[in-house]
């Protein structure tokens, strides 16, 4: 997919992968980008500095109704939508003993979310015969060992329902990607660090964390290419390929 003239929405936006995505879908001449938050005030901050093309939008993804109405609203405004990106994503620390409460919430961003957002924007895309789902999923989505056990059963679970989309859609003209970082300098590695989480030490001690950027440069190529696993750590490509 080549970004000029496209509309866009990224939940998570506010947040380093969402924000450094929701800069480079505007250079690349996407005529809107919907930057999508918890955080309404992040949103707003980063629209703004995305310029004109963008907008800001509040919503909960946990909340089906609000991701229904943020689809809604941005075909009213734009007409369509072909690229949604399912990027909002929370960690939990812990291995079993995590709270079921951690559990929960991990499925509900990490999962559930993504289907109710797939739920509400694919039958726009149907109708049209075209349309994109990125999906940020993670390496941890693939490997074992490199996140906190609910971050590593809740990707794994993204990463799946990434796959049954693209094989269940691909003949109706819809193109599915899941995106899987390693380890990236944002907010949320941040806090994984500053509150002990095992995969962001593991990622830590890795020494490659790759900037916010270079995700969204992998991004591009993946789009550009079609390409289901997009892999912005080349030594997470190798342990893929393995597995496969
Ligand atoms: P981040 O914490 O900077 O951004 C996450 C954003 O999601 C935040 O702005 C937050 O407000 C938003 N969010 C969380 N829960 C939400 C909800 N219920 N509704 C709406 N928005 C919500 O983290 P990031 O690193 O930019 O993460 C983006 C995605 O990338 C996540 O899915 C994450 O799991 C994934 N990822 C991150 C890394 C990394 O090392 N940073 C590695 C692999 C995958």
């Amino acid at each position: 997919m080549n970004l000029t003239g496209r509309v866009a929405v990224i939940t998570g936006g506010a947040g380093g992968i969402g924000a450094a995505l929701a800069h480079r879908f505007a250079a690349e001449g996407a005529a809107a980008v919907v930057v999508a938050d918890f955080d309404a005030d992040a949103a707003r901050a980063v629209a703004a500095a995305v310029g004109p093309v963008a907008h800001a939008a509040g919503l909960d993804v946990t909340v089906e109704e609000q991701v229904r109405a943020l689809v809604a609203d941005t075909e009213r405004r734009y007409g369509h939508i072909d690229l949604f990106c399912a990027n909002a994503g929370v960690a939990t620390a812990a291995g079993l003993d995590a709270a079921d409460a951690d559990w929960d919430r991990a499925w509900r961003v990490n999962v559930l979310a993504h289907v109710h957002s797939t739920r509400a924007v694919l039958p726009g895309m149907l109708a049209r015969g075209q349309g994109y789902l990125l999906h940020t999923c993670s390496a941890a989505g693939l490997l074992t060992a490199v996140g906190d056990a609910p971050y590593t059963a809740t990707k794994h679970a993204a990463v799946g329902l990434a796959e049954w989309l693209a094989v269940t859609y691909r003949d109706q003209g819809i193109r599915v990607s899941a995106l899987c970082p390693q380890g990236v300098d944002t907010p949320m590695l941040a806090e994984g660090l500053a509150t002990g989480h095992l995969g962001a030490r593991v990622i830590a001690a890795s020494g490659a964390v790759l900037h916010p950027d270079r995700v969204a440069d992998a991004v591009i190529a993946g789009l550009a290419e079609e390409r289901f696993l997009i892999l912005p750590h080349p030594e997470v490509a190798q342990h893929a390929l393995r597995r496969a």
